[in-house]
């Protein structure tokens, strides 16, 4: 073998040696029964046809790569963005083990989450006894303050009472009476990761406030609520901070993984750093308003803050592009009265000055998209404004009203006459739509890969080059330190666009003799 002490190899390019790629083929002859390669590659011709894709959108009962992931995984997240927080999952073992990999791989961060590890037993005679041992244990060991509670599909499915089951490990004595333990019941069989968030958020607002409203007066404290959503770019965090700084506006961020999420190496672990503290959620209805970045993501939630804590939440679109961070600035100064500083209005100059000068190599350019609903909508809106055409317009999860927003904002555009939106539609979709109807760039998670491989493999022409933004982002580095919104988001975002498709005119330019007549220096 290849391998010796000497000369260790990672798998690329290990698996590439002769001896490897020997015993792949025998494998493949031996065990795999595979079809002949004139016949997969007979059967991917036709998965790039129409007549294909008229099957593939008539599927019903099957989903292949989704563009979601499932509701407890946003109920850790959210969980995460409280201080001294310990996510705890109702479930199964494997689950949680999931998340944290998930979390893991695009943070490159370790993720603390607890689960308590339901097995047979527990599903056929429920969670409970679980739940008092999990309880006890995970507040004993790991000493958080707070312990939020989400469940995976097996508890949802037999249908454990997480009310009750807190309450009875209370009264049994496996944990203090006045010991904080907000919940959510996140069943993964309907909606997503963003529904899991806004479920977990509400869960937490529910616990700290229900019951302790009176007394409460909006706008008796001065501040502004802000409430991100589920947010996976930890600039987008920092930026939102730095806006409502230079606003001199006084604010509670309800939700803030950034410190725990980006916890530096100097050698000591910390389980938990950062995050709201429970007197901010306490102290949250007293609020001038709150106000949701993600309000197409932020249904439950919002819906409590208006009933309960009878703030307005004013409707504010993400803070994505030029038009919606106005907006988003010019809402923040007309609650709290604070003018925008000069030094936001020059920064927005900037970036004017930025589209302006990227314009001719946008202008007309086709973007296929797809990722979280608040995402795509911001996306499409700066690509818009950028003058490029959003022809592809996908997001697995949304609903049905959203779907009239995006198409009604592509026709408000002449740029987005051609644009399609498609909801309820996973990645395999998208790879037959990319096929028929090619777009120059693909933008999404890292999952958009596949789409890209298998586009090149029927030949150049027709690759569709995957720009990575959105999450999960596990196949480049650091990527989920960037910032998305606000005028220094859509800085990165338009440097990000404009220089794929300069990375891709070089790309079929370099041809030597050939294609170099326009391998320039000069753009
Ligand atoms: S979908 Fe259900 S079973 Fe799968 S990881 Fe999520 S909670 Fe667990």
């Amino acid at each position: 073998m290849s391998q010796t002490v000497e000369t260790i190899k990672p798998s690329y390019p290990l698996f590439r040696d002769a001896d490897y790629k020997e015993s792949l083929g025998k494998k493949q002859e031996m065990f795999e029964e595979r079809h002949p390669m004139a016949k997969i590659q007979e059967t991917f011709e036709w998965t790039t046809t129409k007549e294909y894709q008229e099957l593939n959108f008539a599927r019903e009962s099957l989903t292949v790569n989704p563009a979601k992931a499932c509701q407890p995984l946003g109920a850790v997240l959210c969980a995460l963005g409280f201080a001294k927080t310990l996510p705890y999952v109702h479930g199964s073992q494997g689950c949680v083990a999931y998340f944290r990999t998930y979390f893991n791989r695009h943070f490159k961060e370790p993720v603390s989450c607890v689960s308590d590890s339901m097995t047979e037993d527990a599903a056929v005679f429920g969670g409970q006894k679980n739940m008092f041992d999990g309880l006890a244990n995970a507040k004993a060991l790991y000493k958080p303050d707070m312990i939020a509670v989400s469940t995976t599909c097996m508890a949802e499915v037999i249908g454990d009472d997480l009310n009750a089951f807190i309450n009875n490990t209370r009264k049994e004595g496996h944990i203090p009476d006045d010991y904080p333990v907000p919940f959510a019941h996140t069943p993964s069989f309907v909606g997503s990761h963003t529904t899991g968030w806004d479920n977990m958020f509400e869960g937490i607002l529910r616990y700290f406030t229900l019951n302790t409203m009176e007394g409460k007066e909006v706008g008796s404290n001065g501040k502004l609520n802000i409430v991100p959503g589920f947010e996976t770019y930890l600039g987008n965090y920092r930026v939102i901070h730095r806006m409502l700084g230079e606003m001199d506006v006084d604010y509670s961020f309800l939700c803030d993984p950034t410190e725990v999420l980006d916890t530096p190496a100097d050698g000591e672990f910390r389980m938990y750093a950062g995050g709201t503290t429970m007197d901010e959620v306490k102290e949250a209805p007293n609020a001038i308003d709150t106000l949701f970045l993600q309000q197409w993501q932020s249904v439950k939630s919002k819906k409590f803050v208006k009933g309960t804590w009878k703030q307005p939440a004013a409707e504010v679109e993400i803070p994505m592009g030029l038009e919606w961070t106005d907006d988003f600035l010019m809402k923040v100064s007309e609650l709290t009265g604070k003018p925008i500083p000069e030094s936001l209005a020059k920064e927005r100059g900037r970036l004017v000055d930025m589209m302006t000068d990227s314009h001719a190599w946008l202008h007309g350019k086709k973007f296929a998209l797809y990722g979280d609903a608040d995402f795509v909508m911001g996306m499409t809106k700066f690509l818009l404004e950028l003058g490029a055409e959003p022809t592809h317009v996908l997001c697995h999860h949304a609903n049905k009203r959203w779907k009239k927003a995006v198409e009604e904002m592509l026709t408000g555009s002449p740029y987005g006459v051609n644009g399609k939106v498609y909801t309820g539609a996973d990645l395999w979709h998208m790879r037959s739509l990319v096929f028929t109807d090619k777009p120059d760039f693909l933008i999404g998670n890292s999952y958009g890969k596949f789409i890209q491989r298998d586009t090149l493999h029927k030949g150049k022409e027709f690759e569709v080059p995957l720009i990575r933004i959105g999450f999960p982002i596990f196949d480049r580095h650091h990527m989920h330190r960037d910032t998305t919104l606000g005028y220094e988001g859509a800085m990165y975002m338009l440097k990000t666009l404009v220089n794929a498709v300069l990375e891709r005119l070089d790309e079929e330019t370099r041809g030597m003799g050939t294609t170099d007549y326009n391998y320039d220096l000069i753009r």
